[in-house]
Formats: structure tokens, C-alpha cells, sequence
């Protein structure tokens, strides 16, 4: 059990279920939500969904291989134009939304809670990127937003995608902090054929994943989110028939990668005309999407970082 007391930590953990080979994640976030959130003023629909696709990032990252950045992203024309978050592999949990604050509240004054993301993204798209860098190939999947929830368009991805068999349960809670909880189960691929149960009677290995689907979809909103039930104690409520093994836990933080000298360069590597648009008397701000943190460069720092051609 944990220690309702003990300050809540932002962890993913992995396990296996031994029936089946079935790998798994369970993600637990909340100061990380917290301080995310804190960065940006957004209204609750918009709090809400961007909790569920920075627990969402984190759950999809934790089952791939990769040395470098992954983004889940979505694009839409309704009310929230774009949502992003991004995992480093060092565990730097990032993300922002960009919405339209009247059309928002025009659509929560009309339907109240229970936004659907067609409602609330409209027509588009959600994409996953791996960018492990330079000269290494940008690994990209996308799909149109297809479901009522960002859960039913990841499943959606799934179904459609051949690498990647797996299921995600996920809630949400914001009382006292933001809580977030995910299952996810992932089905090897190549890992199929027959298990043999103890009775010795060949089991089918697609009713084995059915089962284990079935076992985390049992896992209530409740029980994901609660903070006084720890990981491994949810895991084995939910899968000891089946035979858990938990391993090495990952934690992960908030972590914006902007800074100074990253806007310089960017700043730099525009053409003059543009930066020329972007000073305001003289001076140029440029406010990080993510973190909202500024950067201000005035007259003398502008001709010191762009000196006349
Ligand atoms: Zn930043």
C-alpha cells in the first residue's frame, strides 16, 4: 500500500502477464499534470483533454524503443485547433493546446460536461512521431479522429496499424491535484501460437489477449486513479490468476527543452524579412508554447545576434 501521505510520484510501471506473455504499463501521473497545467490558464475542457494526452504520450513512449523525442499530436477544426505532448527518453514530460476561446465557450454553454472530442477537436487528425535526432529517419503514424473519446482514436490507430496490437484503459480525476492512471497491454508480435495451461489443454492464444484485455478493462476509474493504491497492488488485483511480474519502474518529471540559445537559433535561421515582422519597436518576445516562459531580446542583444549583412 502507499502512504496517503507520501507526496504522489509520476511513474510509469511495466509488467508482464505471465498467461501469454502479455507486456504491459501501468502510468500514474499527477504532479507532473500539476505543473504542466499550472504553466497555462486553460479552461476545464481543454485541462482535461491535454491531461489525457500527456498520460496517453506517456503510455505509448514507454512501449517503444527509441533514444529521443515522441510526440503525440492532434490537429482538428474545432474549438481545440491543435493539443501536443512530447516525451523525451530521459523521462521530460512537455505539451500545450491552442484553442478558440469563443467557439469553446459557445459549445460548453450549449452541451455542458460530457464533451465528446468530435465536439471539442472536430475533423482531423491524431499523429505519433519518434525523432531520434539527425540523420536518422523520422518514424510517423496518423490517423483521422475517429471516436468519441482520444482513448477510442488511439484504438482506432491500433486496429489500422500492424505493429502494434495493444489495448488502453485510462481516467482522468482533478480533485485535490490532477490524477491520471493508465493500463496498457501490447501484444507481441510473433509471440502468437499456442500456450499450454497447466491442464495441458491447448488454449488459443487470441482468446489469452481477449482474456487480458477483458481483465484490464475491468480496472475502474476509481481503482486507476487512486492514489492509495499502489501500482503493484492494482496490478495484482486485477491479473494474479493470470500470473503479474513487475519491473524497474521509470519516473518522469515536467521538462520543457526551450532556452535561450535554442531561440537564437531559431531566430538566426530565419530569413531577415521575417524577423524584421516579428520586432515590435524595435524589440522582438518570443513566448515558449509549452512552458509559457518569455525571452525578450531587445535592440542592442538583436544586433549583437544579427549583425548587419
Ligand atoms: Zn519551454
Amino acid at each position: 500500500m502507499i502512504d496517503p501521505r507520501q507526496p504522489p510520484i509520476d511513474q510509469v510501471q511495466p509488467f508482464q502477464i505471465e498467461r501469454g506473455g502479455t507486456r504491459g504499463r501501468l502510468v500514474r501521473l499527477g504532479p507532473l499534470i500539476d505543473t504542466v497545467l499550472a504553466q497555462h490558464a486553460y479552461p476545464e475542457p481543454v485541462a482535461v483533454l491535454l491531461a489525457e494526452m500527456l498520460s496517453l504520450a506517456v503510455a505509448l513512449a514507454s512501449a517503444l524503443k527509441f533514444d529521443g523525442v515522441f510526440t503525440l499530436q492532434t490537429k482538428g477544426d474545432g474549438p481545440i485547433r491543435l493539443m501536443v505532448a512530447d516525451v523525451t527518453s530521459g523521462g521530460d514530460v512537455r505539451g500545450y493546446a491552442q484553442f478558440d476561446a469563443g467557439r469553446l465557450e459557445a459549445l460548453t454553454a450549449g452541451a455542458g460536461s460530457g464533451l465528446s472530442v468530435p465536439r471539442l477537436l472536430g475533423a482531423g487528425y491524431l499523429a505519433f512521431t519518434v525523432d531520434q535526432g539527425v540523420n536518422t529517419e523520422r518514424y510517423q503514424g496518423i490517423v483521422e479522429l475517429t471516436g468519441a473519446t482520444l482513448v477510442e482514436c488511439i484504438h482506432h490507430y491500433f486496429r489500422q496499424s500492424e505493429q502494434l496490437e495493444a489495448g488502453i484503459k485510462l481516467a482522468v480525476a482533478a480533485d485535490r491535484g490532477w490524477r491520471a492512471g493508465v493500463l496498457m497491454l501490447q501484444r507481441l508480435p510473433g509471440e502468437g501460437g499456442l500456450d499450454e495451461p497447466e491442464d495441458g489443454e491447448l488454449e488459443n492464444a487470441d482468446d489469452t489477449w481477449r482474456r487480458a484485455l477483458a481483465l484490464m478493462g475491468s480496472a475502474t476509474s476509481a481503482e486507476l486513479t487512486d492514489r492509495a493504491l499502489a501500482p503493484n497492488d492494482l496490478l495484482y488485483r486485477l491479473f494474479h490468476e493470470d500470473g503479474v511480474r513487475v519491473f524497474t519502474p521509470l519516473t518522469l518529471r515536467a521538462g520543457c527543452r526551450c532556452s535561450r540559445g535554442r531561440v537564437e537559433d531559431m531566430l538566426r535561421a530565419l530569413p531577415r524579412d521575417d524577423v524584421e515582422h516579428l520586432k515590435i519597436e524595435g524589440q522582438i518576445d518570443v513566448t515558449c508554447e509549452f512552458c509559457n516562459r518569455h525571452y525578450h531580446f531587445d535592440e542592442a542583444d538583436l544586433a549583437a545576434l544579427l549583425p548587419p549583412a
